[in-house]
C-alpha cells in the first residue's frame, strides 16, 4: 500500500487538472490555490483514516485495509461530503465538484491497488460489504515499512518514498499537461 506521499501529490495534481472553469467558481481564483490543492491531497488520503486505531495503538496495521478501503466507502464519503458542502455552500458543490470528490478519493483505492502489500491481511475489500474478499493487483510500486507513521522517516523507506516522490511528481506533470489541453489555456486555477 503506499504512502500518504503518493497519495498527496496523486491528490493534488488530480484536483489542480480538474480545477477551474465555470462549474467550479471556489476554484477560479489563483488566491486559493494552494489550499485547494491541500484538500486534494487530504482527500487522495482520505481511506487511509483507518490508521487512526493504530496510531493510537502504537501498531499502525491494526485495523488499515478495512471497510474504508472499499468502493461503498467511497460512494458515501464521497457523497457525503458532497452532501454537507451542498448544505453550507451550494454554489460550490455542483455536479463537477461530486465528480471530483469521487475521483480523489477512488484514487486512492487505485493507487493502492498497484502498489505492493508486505503485511497481513493482503490487498483491501473492494466489494465490502457484499464480499469480503480482497484484492491486489500488479505491485508496480515498492511498498514502504510501517509499523508506526515515523516509520516515513526511516532510512529502509527512502528508496521507496524516493519511487513515490517520482511517481507522484510525474503524475502531477501529466495532470498539468492534461489540463493545459483540456483548457487550451495557462493556468486555470
Ligand atoms: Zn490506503
Amino acid at each position: 500500500m503506499a504512502s500518504p506521499v503518493l497519495h498527496g501529490l496523486a491528490g493534488a495534481g488530480l484536483a489542480y487538472a480538474m480545477a477551474g472553469g465555470k462549474g467550479l467558481p471556489l476554484f477560479a481564483s489563483g488566491r486559493k490555490t494552494g489550499g485547494y490543492l491541500l484538500a486534494g491531497a487530504a482527500l487522495a488520503c482520505l481511506p487511509d483514516v483507518d490508521y487512526l486505531p493504530g496510531l493510537l495503538r502504537g501498531y499502525l496495521n491494526t485495523t488499515h485495509q478495512q471497510a474504508t478501503h472499499s468502493l461503498a466507502w467511497v460512494l458515501l464519503a464521497a457523497f457525503g461530503i458532497w452532501l454537507l458542502g451542498r448544505a453550507v455552500q451550494p454554489a460550490w458543490f455542483g455536479k463537477r465538484t461530486l465528480a471530483l470528490l469521487l475521483v480523489l478519493i477512488g484514487s486512492h483505492l487505485a493507487i493502492d491497488w498497484v502498489t505492493a502489500d508486505h503485511f497481513a491481511p493482503y490487498g483491501f475489500p473492494l466489494w465490502f460489504p457484499f464480499s469480503e474478499a480482497r484484492t491486489l493487483g500488479p505491485a508496480w510500486l515498492p511498498a514502504w515499512e510501517k509499523t508506526a507513521l515515523a516509520d516515513l522517516a526511516r532510512g529502509n523507506n527512502l528508496r521507496t518514498l524516493g519511487i513515490e516522490f517520482g511517481a507522484g511528481l510525474a503524475f502531477e506533470a501529466g495532470c498539468a499537461a492534461a489540463k493545459r489541453g483540456w483548457t487550451r489555456r495557462g493556468s486555470a486555477l
